[in-house]
């Protein structure tokens, strides 16, 4: 066909994982393609769109057309095929730029115990590469995605340089858990983050919208529209609305090509000498699943029929009450502390380890705050300035926590492909298993004791816990990395073991879920997988 598509690397998928990779390939001189799904957003759009939505769900200010169609947190169970018994809830998006366009952009590092629970803690499996590897990458991404701060704070995570910006600043709220917790076992800490703190890479610093999930709109908070305008500045081409539905294995072994489907129906072939697939935790099984064929009749790399296992999050203990005194919520970016000394010891022999983000954002994630709070004044018959001081006084004391609890590998949580329904494009649609350890349940158990006692020290009442394990958002597993072929998909080079022009980027291939927020991890093991990738064009 006349308008397929041929470049020496194809990648497929357009968020961080990928961008930032097929950046470092462009500017090595390589070419480069990228195949995406999803439509290139207008940032002014999306914010129209976002604060006209009678929803307002992270997903609500993207398009959900019927080419690309992704979760939406309030109608999960329409995109998944939830096969339980525990609902998955974390959801992303299906845009140019990918996720990252309503992520929080929280950009904490593992801690080195996390690469070896195996070893240390009899948890869990080891990964096939430790901390010292990646520390040089986590250096280099965080220099890529812009983040900001405090060098000298030990979060745990050895470092050898700076943050190239200095911290966000500490919320009040943040400071009024400081000092309550001062002399406590909880050490409050200001979170690294993904947006700028003063004017960087051409980009302002945050100016406190405090609408960073879903859209920032002055940009002042990364997403991969960064990478993926450096990688088009270095040659690459992005295909967008354009859908890979199976890749083609050849005689000896290897990838040659992809299916792909454009948005207005028509069809064609990507060739070139090296693949990588990056569509994210869902979707890279999802596409492999679906390229069963003859020499990959499980799919392909699943020889170990591991793809689509292993399935992870964070599972979230939320909870929330009313601080003794004024904190004035509401206000900057959603979190800007979090306690972080609680992501590793030896109790992770028994119970998983979490950590705990304070929020700025009052009560809305658990009741819809601050809307439902004047619901609620109002139906006790508060009316005209009696109305108006109540509404102050108890939004100003709204406080909420959410722990991020690690999540054991189970090889019985898994997605795999739906017989019978299919989407615009013909692909079979996601079904999910999906269940928590004990191990993980310990972990949230503690997790909730730890928030009635954060509470209890800042004098707080009303102290609720939402009787749901929330998502995170932090889709982990499906196709793991490790060295051993037979119960893994990827090397530690993220190079499938089945097919040697394969790689796959993104928090699929973790061993395991740790408690970091997964996307720095994502970006530096993407920075190490440029070589390896580079090197396979032959
Ligand atoms: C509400 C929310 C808040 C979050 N906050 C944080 C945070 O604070 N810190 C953190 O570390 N992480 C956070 N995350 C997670 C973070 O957003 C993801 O880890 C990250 O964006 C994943 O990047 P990715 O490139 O692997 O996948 P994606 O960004 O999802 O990119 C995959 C791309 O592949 C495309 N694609 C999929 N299938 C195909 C196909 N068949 N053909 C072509 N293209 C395809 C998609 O359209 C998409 O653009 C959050 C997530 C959510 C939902
Ligand atoms: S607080 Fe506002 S300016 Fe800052 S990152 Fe969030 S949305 Fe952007």
């Amino acid at each position: 066909m006349a308008d397929d598509i041929t470049a020496d690397i194809l990648i497929i998928g357009t968020g961080v994982a990928g961008a930032i990779a097929g950046s470092k390939l462009a500017e090595k001189g390589l070419s480069v393609a990228f195949l995406e799904t999803g439509k290139r957003i207008d940032r002014f759009d999306a914010v129209d769109k976002f604060w006209n939505a009678a929803i307002k769900v992270p997903e609500s200010a993207y398009p959900n057309d019927d080419t690309a169609p992704h979760p939406l947190s309030h109608k999960i169970e329409d995109y998944y095929q939830q096969k339980g018994p525990e609902l998955f809830r974390s959801t992303y998006v299906k845009v140019v730029g990918g996720t990252t366009w309503h992520w929080l952009g929280t950009t904490l590092r593992n801690v080195p115990s996390d690469f070896k629970t195996q070893s240390l803690y009899g948890q869990a499996v080891d990964w096939p590469i430790d901390y010292d590897d990646l520390e040089p990458f986590y250096l280099a991404a965080e220099q890529e995605i812009g983040v900001a701060g405090n060098s000298s704070i030990d979060l745990g995570s050895p470092r050898s340089g700076d943050y190239p910006m200095g911290e966000i600043p500490m919320s009040y709220l943040d400071k009024k858990f400081a000092a309550a917790l001062e002399e406590s076992k909880f050490e409050v800490r200001a979170t690294p983050q993904g947006r700028n703190s003063t004017f960087h890479a051409d980009r302002p610093e945050c100016c406190g919208n405090a609408s960073c999930i879903p859209v920032c709109p002055i940009q002042a908070k990364y997403d991969a529209t960064v990478h993926v305008a450096q990688a088009e500045a270095a040659g690459a081409t992005v295909y967008d609305q354009t859908t890979a539905t199976k890749l083609n294995l050849g005689q000896d072994g290897k990838i040659i090509s992809v299916d792909f489907r454009r948005a207005d129906g028509s069809t064609g072939i990507a060739s070139g000498k090296v693949f990588v697939v990056a569509a994210h935790g869902i979707e890279t099984p999802r596409l492999l699943l679906n390229s069963a064929q003859e020499g990959a009749e499980n799919g392909i790399a699943n020889s170990s029929d591991q793809v689509g296992r292993n399935l992870m999050d964070h599972p979230s203990r939320l909870s929330w009450a009313e601080a003794a005194e004024p904190v004035w919520p509401y206000r900057g970016p959603l979190s800007t502390s979090g306690i972080e000394n609680l992501r590793d010891g030896d109790f992770r022999k028994n119970h998983a380890a979490f950590r705990i983000e304070i929020g700025n954002d009052g009560h809305s994630w658990p009741t819809g705050a601050p809307q439902s709070t004047v619901e609620d004044l109002a139906k006790q018959g508060l009316r005209g300035d009696e109305l108006d001081a109540a509404i102050k006084d108890k939004t100003s004391r709204h406080i909420r926590l959410a722990s991020l609890v690690e999540q054991s590998p189970d090889a019985k949580n898994r997605v795999t492909l739906d017989p019978e329904k299919r989407d615009a494009n013909g692909m079979p649609l996601p079904v999910i298993n999906y269940d928590y350890s004990d191990y993980t349940r310990a972990g949230l158990k503690a997790a909730e004791e730890a928030h009635d006692e954060v509470f209890e020290m800042l004098g707080a009442k009303n102290v609720q816990h939402s009787p749901d394990i929330q998502g995170a958002g932090h889709i982990i597993g499906t196709v793991r990395m490790g060295s051993n072929p037979q119960v893994s998909v990827v090397d530690a080079d993220l190079r499938s073991f089945d097919h040697s022009n394969l790689f796959l980027l993104g928090s699929g291939v973790f061993p395991t879920s740790a408690t970091a927020n997964p996307t720095l991890t994502i970006a530096a093991l993407s920075l190490r997988a440029v070589d390896p990738i580079a090197s396979s064009v032959e």
